[in-house]
């Protein structure tokens, strides 16, 4: 088995943005991220400081809106509209989920897809289903810059992504299948409707779980020397913890590990990718603002 190391490739895309951060503010442009957070749901605190913190550590502005959970639809698009249009912003995200009664679907389509950095809106959702340029989902394209990084094969294999969500099995699948170098998968999606899910999954050379429910994915569904991708985050009680509970991933990792040929920890493997191309995407577009506007 070998592990397919979150920290060290994060490390190389945070290596490459230092470098082009110093050269944006080099021509007069500090890249900023304003991140909304609507509510107090705990995981979505705790995500939002995660960002903040790379933010101050590749030296990047960012803004932090907090909002109370009954906040109503027309005052965020208002937020948002105003967010558009401010230069020193060039990222807007709004964490999800939102509270009940505001609509996801909305408020992302709200959002400059210029400013886009998660890839959630339609247009850049088009784009990648077009192969045309644009921001893509940061876990997907995070797990993609993970199998370039060690070289593992994606043309002509079978990868079988379990989940069909937005912002990760369905752009996970668009990205394996693209007419690309690191694309050109036969690509199975599999979801709570699937039947025969296991033995779809024990066909798959790369398997990618994205389900939400930890431990589902056990030995008896992996394919000897198949890559094993991880993106779960579940949270399991374990008094021994400060907190009272650990992260574990979808896949039962002591187990899998011993018939992977590559396999993602958690933590430690897709969360520090999704992180790491979160960055990546505000600095393309600062970048680009910054070509718009002739600086
Ligand atoms: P969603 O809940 O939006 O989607 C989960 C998917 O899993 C759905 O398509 C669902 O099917 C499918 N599913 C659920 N139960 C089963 C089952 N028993 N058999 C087969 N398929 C099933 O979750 P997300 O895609 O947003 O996230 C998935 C996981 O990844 C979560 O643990 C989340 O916390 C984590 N995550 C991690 C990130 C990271 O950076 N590491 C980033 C984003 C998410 P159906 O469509 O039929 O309901």
């Amino acid at each position: 088995m070998n592990l397919i190391d979150g920290k060290v490739v994060s490390e190389t895309v945070y290596a490459d943005l230092d470098r082009r951060v110093a050269a944006l503010k080099g021509r007069g442009l500090n890249p900023g991220l304003a991140v909304i957070l609507v509510g107090d749901n705990p995981a979505s605190m705790s995500y939002v400081a995660g960002k903040e913190k790379t933010c101050r550590r590749l030296g990047i502005h960012s803004k932090k809106i907090d909002l109370p959970a009954s906040t109503g639809e027309a005052s965020l698009l208002k937020i948002v509209g105003e967010l558009n249009t401010d230069r020193s912003i060039h990222g807007i995200l709004v964490q999800s989920p939102l509270p009940k009664g505001l609509s996801e679907t909305r408020i992302f389509a709200a959002i400059d897809p210029a400013k886009d950095v998660d890839g959630f809106h339609p247009v850049n959702v088009g784009n990648l289903v077009l192969e045309q340029k644009g921001f893509v989902s940061c876990t997907p394209l995070g797990i993609v810059r993970m199998l370039e990084h060690y070289k593992i094969p994606v043309e002509g294999k079978h990868a079988v992504v379990i989940g069909r969500s937005h912002i990760v099995g369905k752009p996970m699948a668009l990205l394996l299948m693209q007419k690309s170098k690191s694309g050109n998968a036969t690509v199975t999606v599999c979801h709570s409707k699937s039947e025969n899910l296991k033995e779809i999954c024990e066909t798959a050379d790369i398997l990618i779980a994205a389900i939400g429910r930890a431990g589902f994915v056990t030995a008896d569904f992996v394919k000897k020397g198949a890559v094993v991708v991880d993106v779960g985050i579940n949270r399991v009680s374990d008094a021994s913890r400060e907190k009272g509970y650990r992260l574990v991933g979808d896949v039962d990792f002591d187990k899998v590990k011993e018939i992977a040929s590559w396999i993602t920890p958690v933590p430690g493997g897709v969360g520090l990718m999704t992180q790491a191309m979160l960055m990546s995407n505000l600095v393309d577009a600062a970048e680009q603002a910054a070509e718009k506007t002739g600086k």
